[in-house]
């Protein structure tokens, strides 16, 4: 039959909407899918440009989809013609893994799941119609399908996956120290599947790691307690066992693959403590793990794939958790028509991110051309139209209220600390002057000639350094940590 599809013709090639044949005589488990939405995943803008398989090309790419069931082989059971399905990883059915529920484990994982659509759209979600063995899909709710189609289609992959490691492999216990690295659509999924814990089970910091401002500003929506900018504070180790008061981290999810950050993760854990293994960097990486502190700590290092999800039990439990509001996962998706594929594209590998209206309990976005935000000419932050009115959000405070710390001198030192006050019109340079003076930390600001004897303010919850001409209540909110640092300036705006 001929269908339409998003075809990649060379490597790091455009996309090309056009008119490709596709091979339905179905297999016995095959179903003919007519695919109403399809998520962008790294993964698919990672082979677009693969260069190492030159016979990939032209391709179809795409696994992140959702649709309806036209057409279903002799031998399939699941679903039938009609059934709203999203598509995920396939497997085989018999072996050990799949018999136990492992299937992300299968052992024919690779031979079902990394073969590339070829011209015929096979298994590809980017295109009209797709063929999909029966194993490969998940039914889904008329109700859920009501919310629309396009928040079904990264159900089976990013959303999966993060959600998974945080739920079936991390599983963190109540009051512990909890770390997210990398909080784009994976690591953010990961966060928000904190919610769908009881509430008094919970873990009590929640730390995201990201080099993005606007993504960390973000992950505090979503459930971060503590945000650190990986760019401005490498020492991740330092970091964590600052903000966890030397307790460390008891679990953490590394969703980025960069060794440096896995290394910060294993040395900051505390004694038991779990670090897991997302996202996958260089394929020859190694992680670095002495056995000596390993033992001492009862350290576990584990990597999952698939979130180490059953996706037919466990995207059920996603889509009811989000139907009831613990699971916002939707909120994040961004959608495109699939004619406009290259802007989406290109918005993902320039790592666009979507920025929030300043209002605590809004889940309004300002970025979007629907959607533009208002600046409050008094409290200079961003806000949705709703909330755009000084009346409407929190314009009026005065005086700030801050924790402000600073970093220890000698590995031996205490972190000077302080809860101070400070009066909201004031600047950041003005501040910092004055909470160098109450924590005794040597300021040599006005007469610094370099950047590494210059202390600047790092604002803990926001994930960047502050400019000193920035005011206290356009950047800061009471209760928030501030720590001053020497040597890690100057200060970059997001933008
Ligand atoms: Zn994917
Ligand atoms: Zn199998
Ligand atoms: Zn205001
Ligand atoms: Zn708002």
């Amino acid at each position: 039959m001929l269908t339409d599809a998003l075809v990649t013709h060379t490597c790091g090639g455009p996309f090309a909407y056009q008119q490709v044949q596709l091979d339905d005589d179905l297999r016995p488990d095959e179903c003919l899918v007519l695919i109403r939405a399809s998520g962008v995943c790294h993964t698919d803008l990672l082979f677009s440009r693969e260069s190492s398989m030159p016979d990939l090309f032209p391709a179809v790419l795409g696994h992140e989809g959702t649709g309806t069931v036209v057409k279903v082989g002799s031998q399939v059971t699941r679903v039938k013609p009609g059934s709203n399905v999203i598509l995920c990883f396939t497997s085989c059915g018999e072996c050990k893994y799949c018999v136990r529920k492992q299937t992300p484990y299968c052992d024919l994982w690779f031979q079902y799941n990394f073969g590339i659509g070829r011209l015929d759209g096979t298994k590809s979600s980017f295109a009209r119609h797709a063929v999909v063995s029966e194993r490969g899909l998940v039914p889904v709710p008329e109700e859920a399908v009501a919310r629309g189609w396009h928040t079904l289609a990264p159900l089976g992959c990013g959303v999966m996956t993060g959600a998974g490691a945080m739920l079936n492999v991390l599983q963190p216990a109540a009051h512990s120290n909890v770390v997210v690295a990398g909080v784009g659509a994976v690591g953010m999924s990961a966060l928000m599947a904190l919610g769908m814990l009881p509430e008094d089970s919970r873990p009590k910091r929640v730390i995201a790691i990201d080099v993005q401002p606007a993504r960390l500003q973000l992950a505090k929506r979503y459930g971060a307690t503590h945000g650190v900018n990986g760019k401005l504070r490498p020492n991740l180790m330092d970091v964590l066992m600052h903000i966890t008061k030397g307790e460390g981290v008891d679990g953490a999810i590394d969703t980025t693959g960069n060794i440096h950050v896995l290394e910060g993760l294993v040395h900051s854990a505390a004694r038991k403590g779990k670090v897991v293994s997302v996202g996958v960097g260089h394929l020859e990486a190694k992680v670095p793990i002495a056995p000596f502190e390993s033992v001492l700590a009862g350290l576990s290092y584990v990597g999952c794939n698939q979130g180490d999800a059953y996706p037919q039990d466990f995207l059920p439990l996603l889509l009811r958790a989000s139907a009831e509001g613990k699971f916002p996962y939707d909120d994040l998706i961004r959608t495109y028509p699939a004619r406009e594929m290259q802007v989406a594209a290109d918005d993902m590998l320039q790592g666009r991110t979507l920025k929030p209206c300043y209002h605590t309990q809004c889940r309004a976005f300002v970025d979007s051309g629907r959607n533009t935000g208002v600046r409050c000419s008094r409290c200079n932050r961003t806000y949705c139209l709703k909330h755009r009115m000084q009346e409407d959000h929190d314009c009026k405070n005065v005086r700030l209220f801050l924790h402000v710390e600073a970093e220890r001198s000698t590995a031996s030192a205490k972190f000077p600390e302080a809860k101070l006050f400070f009066n909201c019109d004031w600047t950041v340079g003005r501040m910092l002057d004055e909470a160098a003076k109450r924590l005794q930390v040597a300021n040599l600001n006005n007469m610094a000639q370099t950047e590494e004897q210059r202390l600047r303010i790092y604002h803990v919850e926001g994930g960047r350094l502050l400019e000193f001409g920035e005011k206290l209540q356009t950047c800061l909110q009471s209760g928030n940590t501030v720590v001053l640092l020497r040597g890690v300036g100057p200060a970059q705006q997001d933008g």
